[in-house]
């Protein structure tokens, strides 16, 4: 595919605030307890396989994956299971989980498998490897990697797209991932080129990372279908299909994923993991989590086991200053604000963020000034005064109509607009309305077609065989 250009149209800029960019990855130590939720991921959860009182290794595997849309997931220490109770998640719900206490005495080394050829065996075997190691794309959607890798019957990857803008402001974990561990994220882009038979390998990496770009170019020396590109630092580049159109210039159609023009995405610190399931066995016990914000104390990039507590994070990283008001799970743009400390960081978690009052407080709302600087911003080109003009008096159809459910919540028409007003907040409660309208029409749909089947039945064979019957009776 040829190079057309290296942004997307449209988006914001807001402030970087990558102050832990310069900061080298530290593994944080074992706490006590770690709260392992089966579902950490998008589709079936997973269905633990451990009892209370079990001894379990650290890499050993504690539940199976519930499905094809799903993964495994392993201790993350070596310890043993202490409850398997619903517990609290990120999200705020309670969710059955698993709850595992660590052993003090032992070593808890990083766990080493079967290392395996990736280009040996089917895609079958390929797949079911990943899935059984636990990946899912660590860029924060966690969406079970071994599915996008399965491509479809019929479906042709021309070119991997290997995502390294990390373009959510204090977020650096991938950045120092690239620069530390540019071998495996090339490595990693390799096995999954070859494996998807994609022609080429494309590493898009913002230019405020410019150390990361040096890094990998050195780590793909001699091969000639890895290529490192560096792009414009602009929000949101790193969803997907603004990737896309920012390092081919294809546009992806709205509805359809990157596969639809031949290009399959995935997160630098995923691919770089297939090294490590790949080549040391090692499946995902922990991730890289960048700890940030103004109320952080320290703050870190650290390799944090999967399970363990928000606050164990927090205190290692020196605690919070007294004005600190809210924790955020994720990117400021996209994550998630959290309702308590004490969940535990989940496959998901690319950072921690700790805000202060000042950093929080909402500014008054105007009147829209119909600017169109919201229409500037939106990258998949909706007009987002008008949806929020029609969320705010429910007119929810007429938004379902003017392509609502294209929005993919990026925030940046909030950003950009200078009257304050919750743009992306009116947009998400109108899409669950959307969402839950044509959920009960399926619903509906299913039941008619499903009255519709019964009725020849009724009037059809069976039908006849009863006239039989009377007849017989007769
Ligand atoms: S309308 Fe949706 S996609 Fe467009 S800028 Fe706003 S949040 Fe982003
Ligand atoms: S940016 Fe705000 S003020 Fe300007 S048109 Fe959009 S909603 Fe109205």
């Amino acid at each position: 595919m040829k190079l057309l250009t290296r942004t997307f149209p449209h988006g914001v800029h807001p402030k970087e605030h990558k102050d832990t960019a310069p900061l080298p990855i530290e593994r944080m130590p074992f706490t006590d307890r770690y709260v392992l939720p089966l579902a950490q991921h998008i589709g079936a959860p997973s269905k633990g396989i451990v009892k209370v009182g079990q001894h379990v290794e650290r890499g050993e595997k504690i539940a199976e994956p519930g499905g094809f849309v799903s993964v495994a997931l392993h201790s993350p220490v070596t310890g043993t299971v202490r409850s398997l109770d619903p517990k609290r998640h990120p999200n705020g719900s309670l969710v059955p989980a698993i709850e595992i206490e660590i052993d003090r005495y032992a070593g808890q080394e990083t766990p080493r498998g079967t290392p395996a050829d990736p280009q040996a065996g089917s895609i079958d075997d390929f797949v079911a490897r990943i899935q059984q190691m636990g990946l899912v794309g660590l860029g924060g959607a966690a969406f079970p990697a071994h599915v996008k890798y399965r491509i479809p019957d019929g479906a042709v990857v021309k070119e991997l797209l290997v995502n390294g803008c990390e373009c959510e402001p204090y977020l650096t974990c991938d950045h120092r991932v690239m620069l530390e561990n540019a071998e495996d994220v090339v490595r990693g882009s390799v096995v999954l080129r070859d494996r998807i038979g994609a022609h080429l390998a494309t590493i898009g990496v913002e230019r405020n990372k410019l150390d990361a770009v040096a890094a990998l170019q050195e780590a793909a020396k001699g091969d000639d279908r890895v290529r490192v590109v560096p792009l414009e630092v602009k929000y949101p580049q790193g969803a997907e299909k603004m990737l896309v159109k920012a390092v081919l210039g294809v546009e992806v159609p709205a509805g359809k994923l990157p596969l639809e023009v031949g290009v399959l995405v995935n997160n630098v610190s995923t691919v770089a993991c297939l090294a490590d399931i790949f080549d040391r066995g090692t499946p995902l016990v922990e991730r890289v989590v960048t700890v940030a914000g103004p109320a952080v104390r320290r703050p870190s990039n650290l390799i944090v086991p999967i399970g363990t507590p928000v606050r164990a994070v927090l205190e290692y990283c020196g605690g919070l200053t007294g004005d600190a008001r809210e924790i955020v799970m994720g990117g400021p743009m996209m994550g998630q604000p959290l309702g308590s400390i004490d969940v535990p960081v989940i496959k998901g978690t690319s950072g921690l963020l700790a805000f202060t009052e000042s950093k929080l407080a909402r500014p008054a709302e105007y009147h829209c000034l119909k600017c169109g600087r919201c229409v500037e911003a939106c990258p998949v080109f909706l007009n987002p005064s008008r949806l929020a003009r029609l969320a705010k008096v429910g007119k929810y159809e007429d938004m379902e109509r003017f392509q609502v459910m294209d929005c993919m919540e990026c925030g940046s028409c909030s950003y950009a607009c200078p009257s304050n007003i919750p743009i992306v907040q009116l947009i998400r409660v109108s899409k669950s309305w959307v969402r839950e309208r044509q959920r009960d029409a399926k619903i509906a749909q299913a039941k008619e077609a499903a009255e519709q089947a019964a009725k020849p039945a009724a009037d059809g064979p069976g039908d006849a065989s009863a006239k039989d019957g009377k007849e017989t009776n007769r």
